[in-house]
């Protein structure tokens, strides 16, 4: 089987004189031609039945290198964590978690609505932790007039901030104690393992269970797996069937999340780097209402004045450069799409913008 030639590891069709550098996320990552092949090749069965070979050795790997009996997968992050936040709460139970954590705040309330679970958030402080007095004073006591407390959920990498794994060891057990599970929305926790210089295990042994998106970072076009002990991954599998999400010859897309755990996990460091290097850049224009004010892992946050809040998307992506437009502090996000070369691009691009 053929697809478009390329002279690294790249479809062709992603580079060129008319290709676009895109920052706007790590989810923007195409299939590399590696991956491509092993979709190519992969075997596949009905993963309803558990007869997909490829789907069956993604969720052993990801059990494997996080450290949990089990894994399942799944379609999105949005989907994981729900079914992880409902294998854990029932109807009229609450988590804890941080206002402006990823299910609270971009997962349509799906707890709420389809899960009967409620979220119990609190303020993060500036690193992205819940503060420790804050988590033990949400536990409710065994009282008719309360609901009870299940979860505590954490978010690692949180706008790319690794939580470290003092706070983390501290935060879990707290609630342990008051006898609550923990799940991570670990989207991006590879990241974070990396920037910690931990193991993903060492990571996943805080919590009951960890979503952990193949689609970020890792680079594969579909997928997110939560991993756990086997009786939780058996209540998130009849879950996930409920919601919708049980697929049938899903070895094509697990092929896809295999082939980046086995080859784009140790990499993300370049992309830390990458960030790193563009925050260095961007600051080294000494642009007037341009302000790098983070730069977090594979993300860098910049502060925009009014005036290039209204004209800098349009003008870098007449520069081959796409931003998510329109606020006054823009993300730009490293990923493997981005080499050190469209770095340079980038910060020069920037340059010509601001000054244009
Ligand atoms: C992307 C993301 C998710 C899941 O998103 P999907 O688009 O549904 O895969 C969950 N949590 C965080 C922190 C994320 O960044």
């Amino acid at each position: 089987m053929t697809y478009p030639a390329a002279s690294s590891d790249r479809p062709a069709a992603f580079s060129g004189a008319n290709r676009v550098i895109d920052l706007r996320s790590d989810t923007v990552t195409r299939p590399s031609q590696g991956m491509y092949d092993a979709i190519a090749s992969a075997a596949v069965g009905d993963d309803v039945y558990g007869d997909d070979p490829t789907v069956n050795a993604l969720e052993a790997k990801a059990a494997d290198l996080m450290g949990k009996e089990a894994a399942v997968l799944f379609a999105s992050g949005t989907q994981s964590n729900l079914a992880a936040v409902m294998a854990h709460c029932g109807r009229g139970e609450e988590f804890i978690i941080g206002t402006g954590y990823h299910i609270v705040t971009y997962e349509a309330m799906g707890t709420a609505v389809l899960g009967s679970v409620a979220a119990y958030s609190i303020p993060t402080n500036d690193v992205g932790e819940i503060p420790l007095d804050a988590i033990k004073g949400a536990v409710k006591l065994p009282d008719p007039h309360f609901p009870v407390t299940r979860l505590l959920s954490l978010e690692n990498t949180h706008n790319g901030m690794p939580l470290s794994m003092d706070y983390m060891a501290k935060a879990t057990a707290v609630v342990r104690e008051a006898g609550l599970n923990t799940h991570l929305d670990g989207a991006r926790v590879m990241n974070a393992a990396v920037a910690l210089g931990v193991q993903p295990a060492e990571v996943g042994a805080y919590f009951d269970t960890v979503s952990v998106c193949l689609s970020k970072g890792l680079g594969s076009p579909v997928g997110s797996v939560l991993v756990g002990s086997a009786d939780l991954i058996a209540k998130a599998r009849r879950i996930r069937k409920m919601l919708g999400g049980a697929m049938r010859q899903a070895g094509v897309i697990a092929a896809c999340g295999l082939y980046a755990l086995e080859n784009n996990i140790d990499r993300l460091a370049e992309d830390h780097l990458h960030a790193s290097q563009l925050a260095d850049g961007l600051a080294g224009l000494n642009v007037d209402g341009l302000d790098v004010v983070a730069c977090n892992t594979n993300m860098v946050f910049v502060d925009l004045s009014d005036a290039l809040v209204a004209r800098l998307p349009s003008a870098l992506l007449e520069r081959g450069v796409q931003i998510s437009g329109r606020s006054s502090r823009i993300r730009l996000v490293a990923h493997l799409d981005v080499s050190a070369d469209d770095v340079d691009k980038v910060v020069s691009a920037f340059g010509d913008a601001c000054s244009a």
